[in-house]
């Protein structure tokens, strides 16, 4: 197979690895930067994706959309996804199948798109990203999730990566990516089997996993437990409101209403709070933030911990919980890796080592890029590297959520508990409940309630084709089966004839997944926003082409007139300064002018200017 990158998308930064020359090497964007926010910009004629976008939310923020990842296999009615809305700067809107839909101004119209297509430009980019480094085209990829994230979840992220242009060759779980890059960073220290804790707070969510590693590098998921909807962003939402709070009571003005002042503010605050996690008080000074109003904070570490400490809380509560999932008591823990931006808060740090009886951190794994570097690991193993570290890689993932069928009565039937490794395949029989049944409905739900519809529904389907028989007499067969992507399809089989039904939930509708042909139609969009991108960067390099051919002959005719080389009456004659200044204010007229006029006006001013040159 050809060269295979790992890409981990983060909801506030992505980053990219690649195994080459015998080592796991991360990715620097085209800023040099090792890590790129996970943000899309639309500005007039431009999509920009990336550093750029980030740069200027402060001065566009309706058409700068971050946190797609929170939106990702959401539905809009989701509480989620509702409460986030209402601190989002950028719109979004309910579309078909309840599915949420983020609107931007876009070449002077409205547009609409799913979070898949927002994720898939980040893909892209990141796509790019290794294609400038590599000097090839990439295809093939391993694209990290949160383990916590549901099959919707997955399968829209896979589908980005498809609209991306990309062959998803596997999908792997943020904190197992980790792990592996943990595994490899101490490799000649694993002599026998250790029990590791991941504990992975990033900008949206949260995932604690429990593995023994062995030597070798078999990597053997024990337990996984986690919250898609916790992360730094979360903590920067607190200050926000505390902040707009401090606004209120100073100056009796609320500045929910105001898009750009919100946008500031968040983005002083998540500053501020990187700040805090190596000074114990900083401050937030914001110019004209609101009605002319100056608005200036004294922010303590203190302060942020006391907005933040529910949160923390719920962090070692699901952390408990993930022990006692895999039965295993705190001393059972031999290294405790932290992953993610957030576990840079010295509070989180804390908690977590007083929890384990003051056991020190790891500290040889990079927080930001252990999730790339296990992807791109795992990715150059199975593009068939045959390098020694990569070769005998060796992954036993769970499933962490349990996947099962709504029984009478609307009970939760479970088929495969939560934490079963993957792949897997489990069977289950059921009976008629009533005379001459035609069919069974087999309703797949994710999660953990006992109340089917208290959990996520993944889709459904009719088992056709019972023959007519009394109530309990026929049973059909259900089968469950997960792939190493950690992805269901469900089978069922009438055992008395055979006759079986098949509900893919990759390409199932009620899902809420996009059908083949929407994301044919996506992938065409995609490359034709691509082609227009590079087509918009060739206009801009047309534009300034001209405009600094325009300054030079400005400058040459300055430097002749000074030298007295050529009389002032000459160059008239020549009308050179006319061009000049006529090509001056044509710019400023025609900034949105097609290239080939851009491209003429030069041909026709180093004509006019050859006298100069
Ligand atoms: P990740 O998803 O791993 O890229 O983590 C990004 C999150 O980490 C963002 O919410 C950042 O604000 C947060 N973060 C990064 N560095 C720090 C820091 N030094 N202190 C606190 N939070 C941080």
């Amino acid at each position: 197979m050809d060269a295979a990158i790992g890409i981990d998308l983060g909801t506030t930064y992505s980053c990219v690895g690649v195994w080459k020359h015998g080592r796991i090497k991360i990715i620097p964007n085209e800023q040099g930067y090792r890590t790129t926010p996970s943000t899309v910009a639309f500005r007039g004629e431009e999509r920009l994706i990336g550093d750029a976008a980030k740069n200027q939310v402060v001065m566009n923020p309706t058409n700068t959309i971050f946190d797609a990842k929170r939106l990702i296999g959401r539905k809009f009615s989701d509480s989620k996804v509702q409460g986030n809305m209402k601190l989002w700067p950028f719109k979004v809107i309910k579309g078909h199948d309840d599915t949420p839909k983020i609107v931007v101004s876009y070449k002077g119209k409205e547009k609409e798109f799913l979070a898949e297509e927002i994720s898939s430009m980040i893909l892209g980019k990141m796509k790019e990203i290794a294609e400038a480094y590599l000097g090839e085209v990439v295809k093939n990829a391993v694209i990290t999730v949160p383990a916590y994230f549901n099959n919707s979840q997955r399968q829209a992220t896979k589908d980005a990566g498809t609209i991306a242009g990309l062959n998803v060759i596997r999908m792997i779980n943020e904190p197992t990516a980790a792990a592996i890059a943990y595994g490899l960073e101490n490799k000649s220290d694993i002599t026998c089997k250790i029990n590791v804790l991941v504990f992975d707070l990033g900008g949206g969510t949260f995932d604690v996993l429990l593995l023994t590693i062995e030597k070798g590098g078999v990597f053997d998921v024990k337990a996984v437990s986690g919250d898609t909807h916790l992360g730094g962003e979360d903590f920067d939402n607190r200050m926000v409101d505390h902040c707009a709070l401090e606004f209120k009571r100073k100056w009796n003005k609320d500045l929910r209403g105001n898009q750009r002042a919100l946008g500031r503010l968040r983005f002083a605050c998540e500053k501020a709070k990187r700040i805090l996690s190596s000074t114990t008080e900083t401050s937030i000074e914001l110019d004209c933030l609101h009605d002319g109003i100056d608005f200036s904070m004294r922010f303590t570490r203190a302060k942020f911990e006391e907005l933040n400490m529910s949160f923390f809380n719920q962090c070692i509560e699901t952390l408990d919980k993930c022990l006692k999932d895999a039965k295993v008591d705190k001393s059972w823990v031999d290294e405790i890796i932290p992953v993610g931006g957030s576990t840079r808060i010295p509070k989180v740090q804390h908690m977590l080592r007083e929890l384990f009886g003051r056991k020190e951190l790891c500290k040889s794994v990079n927080p930001d890029e252990a999730v790339a570097c296990g992807a791109g690991v795992l990715a150059a193993k199975l593009s068939g590297t045959r390098h020694q570290s990569v070769k005998d890689l060796m992954l036993l993932d769970v499933t962490p959520l349990s996947l099962g069928v709504e029984t009478r009565g609307g009970a939760f039937d479970v088929l495969i508990p939560r934490n079963t490794q993957i792949p897997t395949k489990k069977f289950k029989k059921y009976t008629t409940f009533q005379d001459n049944q035609p069919f069974v409905t087999i309703d797949v739900y994710q999660g953990e309630r006992t109340k089917s519809t208290m959990n996520h529904f993944m889709g459904g389907f009719n088992a056709n084709g019972i023959p007519r028989a009394p109530k309990g007499d026929l049973k059909v067969q259900v089968c469950f089966e997960i792939d190493p992507d950690g992805i269901l399809t469900v089978t069922s089989k009438i055992l008395s004839n055979g006759i079986s039904n098949k509900l893919t939930i990759a390409y199932d509708k009620g899902s809420g997944r996009l059908s083949k042909e929407e994301m044919e139609k996506m992938v065409k969009q995609a490359e034709k926003y691509k082609l227009e991108d590079e087509e918009y960067k060739k206009k801009v390099k047309a534009y300034n082409d001209l405009e600094d051919c325009t300054y030079n002959m400005k400058k040459k005719v300055q430097e002749y007139k000074v030298d007295m080389r050529v009389h002032p009456d000459n160059l008239k004659k020549v009308e050179v300064e006319d061009a000049i200044v006529e090509t001056t204010e044509w710019l400023q007229n025609n900034q949105a002018a097609p290239i080939c006029e851009l491209q003429l006006k030069k041909v026709y001013l180093v004509f006019v200017c050859a006298p100069l040159i």
